[in-house]
């Protein structure tokens, strides 16, 4: 069998979507090479959609988030803490999704006693998530990139918050590459997994904003 140039080298694209309320994260292996116009997917896995919580715990420094998985339930002294993207976000320039779910949610779930600030509360889950995902492909040996994507509608100020994060994270130490898509654009580089079509992967390309 032919070696493949390096161009032709197969890669890991790991899509991490945090959402306000649930998040989920796919696992790409693909080749896309345009210079030789190969474009195939090797291996495909996905983290299904689970709900956006960190567990807080109090200890003598203060509160302390844990990344709470699928499948995780907090211990008897932690408290769940939600919402944070939301928090997040609307903290700096009072915009967020789903300002109305949160609403209700809030006036009919109590309030959480426990909890870190939304910077920390974003990482935890953001790096748990990540590593969710990067389990599933980091014996593979082959580049990973990381997709962080957010809301079409996402205001500068807060895409600034998301890429403040995650060069804070162990996201940028894991991968050799962080990139940053639309939901748009991911759900459409999805689509092309799942017609199985062989197109481009389109939100590879993806390495800066506007
Ligand atoms: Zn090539």
């Amino acid at each position: 069998m032919e070696e493949n140039p390096p161009c032709c080298q197969p890669h890991v694209v790991i899509g991490l979507d945090v959402g306000t309320t649930y998040s989920g994260a796919y696992i790409i292996e693909a080749i896309n090479c345009l210079t030789h116009e190969r474009h195939e997917i090797l291996d495909f896995d996905s983290i299904h959609k689970f709900q956006s919580l960190v567990a807080v715990s109090l200890d003598n420094n203060g509160p302390k988030a844990r990344f709470l998985g699928p499948f995780e339930k907090p211990h008897d002294d932690e408290e769940i803490q939600r919402f944070f993207k939301f928090d997040l976000f609307y903290e700096f320039n009072r915009s967020a999704e789903n300002t109305g779910l949160v609403t209700w949610v809030r006036e009919n779930d109590g309030h959480e006693a426990k909890k870190v600030g939304t910077h920390n509360a974003f990482k935890t889950f953001l790096e748990g998530l990540f590593i969710l995902a990067f389990e599933k492909c980091k014996d593979k040996g082959v580049p990973i990139t990381t997709a962080i994507t957010y809301p079409r509608k996402l205001s500068r100020s807060s895409f600034s918050i998301i890429q403040h994060i995650v060069s804070k994270s162990t996201i940028p130490n894991q991968c050799s590459k962080v990139i940053y898509g639309s939901e748009a654009e991911a759900a459409l580089a999805g689509a092309f997994h799942l017609l199985e079509t062989r197109g481009p992967i389109q939100v590879y390309y993806l390495s800066s904003l506007y």
